[in-house]
């Protein structure tokens, strides 16, 4: 379907925004439903992106909001989603007839959604996430919701994972400081939130040999190698997958909070395959 004066138009908004696979993923799934819209991205700075907001969303759009301004984001809805007030964050909004701004964090759905594609019964796991970013709050929400009863949060600055911990956790996180907190320590589920594997050349964020058994590895890192995380993990035969399909299933729900139509997920993981555009 080709753009029209009726077009409702979706931006992402955030900086750098130019490899950004949202576009691609987002039209896939609009052509694929019929519908009359179109995403595109927005490269913005902190002072923009509150004004590009609330007009997109008046005139009858919305978007997505990535880094660096997910929190700035949150911070100025008129209506926020519990994974909103929980995370501090926010990824998608869009507008009312009243002129209200709404927003949610879908990390947080896509998060659930391919855990339980990876591990479909999550209720009572122990689990380890690496890091303490907006990737790790989401992740943390999205496993206690799951049901996950004990995590620990393992991150370089410890006072970021404390806090992180304080604000989600509840009774279900602990925070360990050093090697020795996770040393011999057995695990269902290991889980990657920090920036490592972003470039191919990184370390892996954790030596699995340092661990007992672990059941499973995720990455919220995404590429087309295995990440040097996955690389890890199967040296020790634990299995695992990286962050695509999160980054699909987060698109996924953000589409269908602004189009109320189920999206089609097998369209948006073969646009995330296609060649970017140069
Ligand atoms: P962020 O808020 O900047 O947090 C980065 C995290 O990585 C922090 O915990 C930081 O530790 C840690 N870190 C950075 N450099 C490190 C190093 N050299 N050694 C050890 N730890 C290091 O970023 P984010 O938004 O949470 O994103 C984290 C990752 O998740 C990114 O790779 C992103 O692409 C991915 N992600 C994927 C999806 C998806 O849909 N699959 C969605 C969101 C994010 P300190 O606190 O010590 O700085």
């Amino acid at each position: 379907m080709s753009v029209t004066s009726e077009s409702r138009v979706l931006a992402l908004l955030g900086d750098p925004v130019q490899h950004s696979a949202s576009p691609r993923i987002q039209n896939a799934a609009l052509e694929r439903a019929g519908l009359d819209g179109v995403y595109v991205a927005l490269r913005c700075g902190p002072d923009d992106v509150v004004g590009l907001m609330r007009g997109l969303a008046r005139a009858g759009g919305g978007g997505n909001v990535t880094l660096p301004h997910k929190e700035r984001a949150a911070g100025m809805l008129d209506v926020a989603s519990d994974a909103v007030r929980r995370t501090g964050a926010c990824n998608t909004f869009w507008g009312d007839e009243e002129g209200r701004l709404h927003g949610d964090n879908t990390d947080v759905e896509g998060f659930r959604r391919a855990l339980r594609s990876f591990l479909p019964d999550s209720a009572g796991i122990r689990a380890l996430l690496l890091g303490a970013g907006g990737a790790a709050r989401a992740a943390l929400h999205g496993l206690i919701e799951e049901g996950a009863e004990d995590i620990l949060i393992y991150n370089r600055t410890a006072e970021r994972a404390r806090a992180v911990a304080r604000r989600i956790g509840g009774r279900h996180a602990r925070v360990a400081t050093g090697r020795d907190d996770v040393e011999g320590q057995e695990f269902d589920l290991v889980v990657n939130a920090t920036r490592l594997g972003l470039d191919p050349t990184d370390p892996s964020p954790l030596d699995f040999t340092l661990l007992g058994r672990v059941g499973a590895a995720m990455d919220l890192v995404y590429a087309p190698e295995p990440t040097p995380f996955l690389q890890a993990a199967g040296r020790r035969s634990v299995r695992g997958t990286d962050g695509r399909e999160m980054l699909v299933q987060q698109a996924a729900a953000s589409f269908e909070l602004w189009w109320d139509v189920p999206a089609d997920t097998a369209a948006m993981r073969a646009a995330l395959v296609e060649p970017a555009a140069v």
